[in-house]
């Protein structure tokens, strides 16, 4: 047994048949010192409603739990989860809610009352998807007070990059307009059963109250999408996809229409979404 009184994760896989399935992006954690971790670097749990995405036998969700999470609700895909889950939610009566669904189908708004944390070791296939489901919406605050979400390492990259550098674009822009995103730590992908590929890190990102400057978070994503679409072009010319006349409007803006994308920083193109039509 361990901690929480319930049995060493590798045995709760042999005992429900969880081989990891690939199309689902099942890397498991099994160390329940990292899984307690990473609930951590999410803060205080304790008044809190915590969604975890992808429980699957429940190495993360248990963390949540003995970190003093008062509600979980788990959103788990796969069906052959739900039986060690239901062991799990025995342990802590009443605090823990499994939905069996695919998380890229919920509508959040409407599946929780009040402000959630969401804590999760994303599911790689879907991970940039979800996390644009959350953050690129129209209303705005939203109902999650936080993310703590493990991605591959380039992916966390993407999300903190800063103007200038490699992983500078998209979804750094609209990570970094909507929320402070900072990277926390790597994580080994020797922690993982079966190991993936590559290293992941955990990120942390806080919603921000007011997205400055103020413009339509659609209009930001065709001005990126223009803009990063053709990254190696100035935006005098990559700009054409959305602007009749771009370099009057860079120059309006006092941006270069020499520069490329990557040099422009996230009120650049805020400023930019502004003009947009
Ligand atoms: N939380 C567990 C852990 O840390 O050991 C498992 C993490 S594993 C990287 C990703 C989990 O997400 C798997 O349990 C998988 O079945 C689940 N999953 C994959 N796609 C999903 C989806 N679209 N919606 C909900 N869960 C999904």
């Amino acid at each position: 047994m361990t901690e929480d009184g319930l049995p060493p994760l590798r045995e709760v896989i042999a005992a429900h048949g969880l081989a990891a399935k690939k199309s689902l992006g099942q890397n498991f954690l099994f160390d329940l010192n990292l899984t307690r971790r990473i609930a951590r670097a999410a803060g205080d749990l304790r008044d809190c409603t915590v969604v975890e995405i992808g429980p699957g036998p429940g190495g993360l969700t248990r963390a949540l739990l003995m970190e003093g999470a008062k509600r979980v609700i788990a959103v788990e895909r796969d069906e052959r989860t739900l039986p060690a889950l239901a062991e799990i939610s025995a342990a802590y009566p009443g605090r823990l809610e499994v939905i069996s669904a695919d998380a890229l189908d919920v509508d959040w708004p409407k599946l929780i009352d009040g402000s959630a944390k969401i804590v999760a070791n994303l599911p790689y296939n879907v991970a940039t998807a979800l996390l644009l489901g959350w953050i690129g919406v129209d209303q705005w605050p939203p109902w999650f007070s936080s993310l703590t979400l493990m991605f591959q390492k380039e992916v966390a990259m993407r999300i903190v990059a800063k103007p200038g550098t490699e992983h500078y674009g998209r979804l750094s822009i609209i990570s970094q307009w909507r929320c402070v995103a900072t990277k926390l730590f790597d994580v080994n992908r020797s922690a993982f059963t079966p190991p993936p590929k590559i290293t992941s890190s955990i990120v942390h990102l806080v919603p921000r109250a007011v997205c400055e400057p103020v413009c339509d978070i659609r209009a930001l994503e065709r001005v990126t999408a223009a803009g990063f679409g053709q990254r190696r072009k100035m935006l005098r010319s990559s700009l054409k996809a959305v602007f009749d006349d771009p370099v009057a409007v860079l120059e309006s803006l006092g941006l270069d229409p020499q520069k490329r994308a990557e040099e422009l920083s996230v009120a650049d193109f805020a400023r930019l979404a502004q003009v947009t039509v």
